[in-house]
């Protein structure tokens, strides 16, 4: 009862939008540089006003039935501006090919999701249907939600590889919803194991479908703050997290400490960006889920990280792993 009461007041808005400050807002719909950071937010809103990452805390909200059960897959509607280049839509629907294989989406927490694309040189060419929604994002209200795609125009003059990995960013946000009903219905948002996730997916796909480092030269403005005061980022109001650097640094480390328990790096990369998820953490539980998954707590991991370098150097995951092991798909 609790979950129906809090989808009909809360707005539900993971937004993706493409920043060069690291303020930690959410979207902005365009860029005057060349630099590919990109920034998103997790929040829920009610009634238009941003509500801080603890306001659902300790309310009992937390879902414990996950059951997964659904063997119908989640029906993407796309809906594909023409204002976008033929070679975009080609790798758009390449990538949707390749996701559907290594994370298919199934039909456990909702149904089907529209999709809107358009090239940011255009003026909100789907206004009709999504108001001003802009920038990257899986964003809306307790009428339905959509995916928003809005490429910024100077992405394909400097050729950002941000025009692709935003796609597998969201398509995985997209997935954690599917097998988590507590990150679907918004009661799980650790911003650092919700964006940190998603932003190490994307730059795993771009790094073996594009043959690009997307860690090394995209998520390397990590903040120090990343070792000294990890605890910050459970919060979508924390800065320093410019591209989401500070969360993938910091999900990167976690690798490397399941690896030095002798769990093998894709294996370790699954149980942080699936086995944890589906083990649906919820506001009132999730460092327990945390402990279960990983075998040692969320505050001795904060301990350990302060040995690390705040540098995405220190923690770059091989070259040569494949979404296909990772998945065992
Ligand atoms: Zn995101």
């Amino acid at each position: 009862m609790n979950r129906l009461i809090l989808f009909l007041f809360i707005t539900l808005i993971i937004s993706c939008g493409k920043e060069s400050s690291d303020s930690g807002s959410s979207s902005s719909t365009s860029s005057t540089s060349n630099d590919t950071q990109q920034n998103d937010s997790l929040s829920n809103e009610s009634s238009g006003n941003n509500s801080s990452s603890d306001d659902s805390s300790g309310n009992n909200s937390s879902d414990t039935d996950n059951t997964n059960t659904s063997e119908k897959k989640v029906v993407f509607n796309s809906n594909i501006h023409n204002s976008l280049t033929a070679e975009w839509v080609e790798q758009y629907n390449i990538i949707l090919d390749t996701l559907d294989k290594r994370i298919p989406v199934f039909a456990n927490n909702y149904k089907d999701l529209d999709i809107y694309a358009w090239n940011s040189n255009t003026n909100k060419p789907y206004s009709s249907q999504i108001g001003d929604a802009s920038g990257a994002c899986i964003c809306g209200n307790d009428q339905g939600r959509y995916m928003v795609l809005e490429i910024p125009e100077d992405e394909f003059t400097y050729k950002s590889m941000h025009r692709y990995s935003v796609i597998a960013h969201e398509f995985f946000h997209a997935y954690q919803m599917s097998i988590s009903s507590n990150f679907n219905s918004g009661d799980f948002k650790i911003k650092w194991l919700s964006e940190g996730p998603a932003a190490v997916f994307e730059s795993l796909y771009v790094q073996e479908h594009y043959d690009y480092n997307y860690f090394k030269y995209d998520q390397d403005r990590v903040d120090n703050e990343a070792i000294t005061n990890p605890s910050i980022y459970e919060s979508y109001d924390s800065g320093g997290d410019s591209n989401y650097s500070s969360s993938v640094f910091m999900t990167l480390a976690l690798v490397k400490e399941l690896v030095k328990l002798d769990h093998t790096e894709s294996d370790a990369i699954r149980m942080i960006i699936k086995d944890f998820q589906e083990q649906n953490p919820g506001s009132a539980n999730w460092k327990d889920v945390f402990k279960q998954v990983f075998s040692f707590s969320v505050d001795s991991f904060y301990s350990k990280l302060s040995s690390y370098q705040a540098d995405i150097n220190t923690v770059l995951p091989s070259e040569d792993l494949s979404l296909r092991v990772i998945f065992n798909n």
